[in-house]
């Protein structure tokens, strides 16, 4: 149940070099018809779901046709991003609507605190411990591995 674009939304990018789908597909499945100016997915069968595409699509063009027990047939899962979160919004069979709003960042677009705020590690590279641990975890120490 893969991706699939929905040509009256598609706008192929406004014909930039490599358009948003293109660019963010794992799979490199999404292609650019250049004589209609729209996208579509050229292997259904090797796509992924991840839902990269549609999340990238600044004009709301991919569906995912989700599997049935988390998209049952005639409901549509559909997310907005934004520069700070994302809705999701899921239709029901029954015509039901309901939204779902989530943060999708800690520190505001464009930016990023290094080792997330926590304080470096030993600098021991023979240690079992991760770069930011033990403060990551919370804890002054974490036991030793015997
Ligand atoms: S990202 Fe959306 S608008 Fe752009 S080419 Fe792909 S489907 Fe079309
Ligand atoms: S859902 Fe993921 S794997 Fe499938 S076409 Fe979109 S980006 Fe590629």
């Amino acid at each position: 149940m893969p991706s699939y674009v929905i040509p009256d939304k598609c706008d192929g990018c406004k014909a930039l070099d490599k358009t948003a789908c293109q660019h963010i597909c794992p799979n490199d499945l999404m292609v650019l018809n250049k004589e209609t100016m729209k996208a579509y997915n050229r292997a259904p069968e090797m796509c992924w779901e991840c839902y990269n595409c549609v999340k990238i699509c600044p004009t709301q063009a991919v569906e995912v046709r989700g599997y049935a027990d988390f998209v049952p047939l005639g409901a549509s899962v559909t997310p907005l991003r934004s520069s700070d979160s994302i809705m999701w919004t899921v239709k029901f069979r029954n015509g039901t609507l309901k939204r779902f709003k989530f943060p999708i960042r800690t520190t505001p677009e464009g930016t990023a605190v290094p080792n997330g705020g926590f304080n470096d590690g030993s600098g021991d590279l023979k240690s079992p411990m991760l770069y930011t641990e033990p403060t990551s975890c919370g804890m002054a120490n974490l036991p030793p591995v015997k």
